[in-house]
């Protein structure tokens, strides 16, 4: 009933002993001075959900994080020491459909699939042309954590599975889950009122990613393509122009961690400008709040918004 939290570091190694006799028990207590190695260590997938990790668990886990700063996540590769990690932790904080390498490497009982907490949106309707991508595993699409109200929903679960595995400290995840809910639900009021009177409603693309942000402020995302990684077709390209300008979009949002060149060439076909949003598929220069306010002002920049 314990379930991870219960799972000495020792015992961890054992099992994987066969593979690895020297490693250091999970990623984190190797720096870890001794006496302090006993707080359960819970493992995030990427940054979103490191941010709601450390907001929830707070200083009653020790949180480390798969991918790191800078790296586009769909592509993650595990190496043996954060696949050990993994075994070893307590809990892992993953999104099913993101990091096919994850999905892979987790156990349904020590881990949390955050898609399983909300109500997830269907696929975009090309998804089907990369068929190369993490994406395909699934069929909703994964970029959840950009609609604060449904990341409000995953920071209450993951305060009641938290809890349930380490019933000693339940009180403490139960209320940081509770606060890291209330402040995104101030987020979320601020986009709503921030994207309530725009001109236009269109919200352009490079990368599909911004699906449950258009869901939540009933925006339109018109994506060029799933995959970050893949190269349009001069078609698709044509088609998503087609689109912008009958809209009157005057801005294409490109995005960090993604070249901007896709963007670049749809915005001179349409005669727009292009602006970065930031999908928070890597750590920001700030924080999860920071970012998407940054992302907010953006918005409301590009699309005319005057509240
Ligand atoms: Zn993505």
């Amino acid at each position: 009933m314990m379930s991870g939290f219960s799972r000495s570091c020792a015992a961890g190694l054992l099992a994987g002993a066969a593979l690895l006799t020297t490693a250091a028990c999970g990623s984190g207590s190797a720096e870890t001075p001794a006496g302090q190695s006993d707080k359960p260590e819970v493992v995030a997938a990427f940054y979103p959900l490191q941010w709601l990790t450390e907001q929830v668990g707070g200083s009653d886990v020790q949180v480390t994080v798969l991918t790191a700063p800078g790296v586009e996540p769909h592509d993650l590769e595990l190496g043996i020491q954060q696949v050990t990690g993994i075994r070893n932790a307590a809990l892992t904080v993953y999104i099913k459909g993101v990091q096919p390498a994850v999905d892979e490497a987790v156990e349904a009982e020590t881990s949390f699939d955050a898609a399983t907490a909300v109500t997830t949106i269907p696929m975009g309707e090309h998804a089907g042309e990369e068929e190369e991508h993490g994406h395909e595993e699934v069929s909703y699409d994964p970029h959840l954590w950009l609609d604060p109200a449904r990341l409000a929903t995953v920071a209450t679960k993951l305060g009641e599975r938290l809890a349930a595995a380490d019933p000693e400290h339940a009180q403490g995840f139960k209320d940081r889950a509770a606060t890291a809910a209330s402040t995104l639900g101030t987020l979320d009021q601020e986009f709503a009122k921030g994207l309530s009177t725009c001109k236009s409603k269109a919200l352009v693309t490079a990368h599909e990613a911004f699906s449950y942000l258009a869901d939540r402020y009933r925006l339109k995302q018109v994506g060029i393509t799933l995959d970050p990684d893949t190269e349009p077709s001069p078609t698709r390209i044509s088609e998503v122009a087609k689109v912008a300008k009958a809209e009157g979009v005057t801005t294409i949002f490109t995005e960090t961690l993604v070249s901007p060149k896709v963007a670049e060439v749809l915005a001179s076909e349409v005669g727009a400008k292009t602006a970065v949003l930031d999908p928070l598929e890597s750590k920001p220069s700030g924080d999860y709040l920071s970012a998407m306010r940054d992302n907010l002002k953006t918005l409301q920049t590009a699309l005319g918004c005057t509240a």
